[in-house]
């Protein structure tokens, strides 16, 4: 795992927050509707050690193993995002400990969520919205199959859906997914209004957009844009 430069950290954040201003500014929407998480994967304590002293409260972690061991380190009033591929044999590993868990898409995963945590635990469902072989998230069409089961699951409520959207240079080609994930929310939020269940699944946020793109999103509405190597630096090649 490694390490950014300090300094490093305070001027990529700095400038993250000039860049979610300015698209914000341009969408006509106030800063506060989106969250920032930032993408911590394969990087080390201190690393979120330093940001977490730079303001940042919200961290995102894909690998159930990697941020077990590191969670343990680091101050409890941080907000834990878990964005990565969900099964439900890790589960039990997340315990109550994750504020959000972005990447639901699977009814097994919502049955074991039922038979691991203690509370209800907010989640988003994973969308493949670019119809991508080889990635998870549930197809568009699954999505009232999937409400069906989560309104008779009392252990979870939905906050909202998620995409990770084909890879493109130019964040213009991705638009067309972030605004069919917009589409599918609008398709969930009149399912759940019909039922009158929005007061339990208000089905609200949008976790959308990453370093290259995020500006995009947050035109299209995200609410949640989750940024790692703007902040942190590039990965190792494991992520
Ligand atoms: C790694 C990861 C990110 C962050 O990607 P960057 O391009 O480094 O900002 C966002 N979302 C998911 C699901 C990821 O796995």
């Amino acid at each position: 795992m490694t390490s950014p430069h300090d300094s490093d950290l305070a001027y990529n954040l700095a400038r993250i927050e000039e860049r979610i201003l300015t698209a914000c500014t341009q969408a006509g929407r106030p800063r506060e509707e989106v969250t920032l998480v930032a993408v911590s994967k394969t990087f080390d304590v201190p690393a979120l050690q330093q940001a977490y002293a730079l303001g940042v409260r919200d961290f995102g972690e894909s690998y159930v193993q990697e941020w077990s061991e590191k969670h343990v380190h680091l101050p409890a009033d941080i907000h834990w995002h878990f964005i990565g591929h969900m099964q439900s044999n890790k589960v039990k590993y997340l315990g109550d400990a994750i504020t959000l868990i972005h990447s639901v898409s699977r009814n097994s995963v919502l049955k074991e969520i039922a038979k691991q945590m203690t509370r209800p635990q907010p989640i988003l469902l994973q969308f493949n919205v670019g119809g991508e072989e080889q990635k998870s998230g549930a197809s568009p069409a699954e999505l009232e199959p999937l409400l069906e089961r989560i309104i008779h699951n009392p252990h979870v409520t939905l906050q909202g859906l998620m995409t990770v959207p084909p890879f493109h240079d130019d964040p213009e080609l991705v638009r067309p997914h972030f605004k069919a994930l917009r589409d599918l929310q609008r398709r969930a939020i009149a399912w759940l209004e019909a039922r009158d269940l929005l007061s339990s699944h208000p089905c609200d946020q949008l976790s959308m957009g990453m370093s290259g793109d995020f500006e995009v999103a947050i035109e299209e509405g995200a609410t949640i844009i989750r940024v790692g190597s703007a902040i942190f630096g590039t990965r190792d090649s494991k992520a």
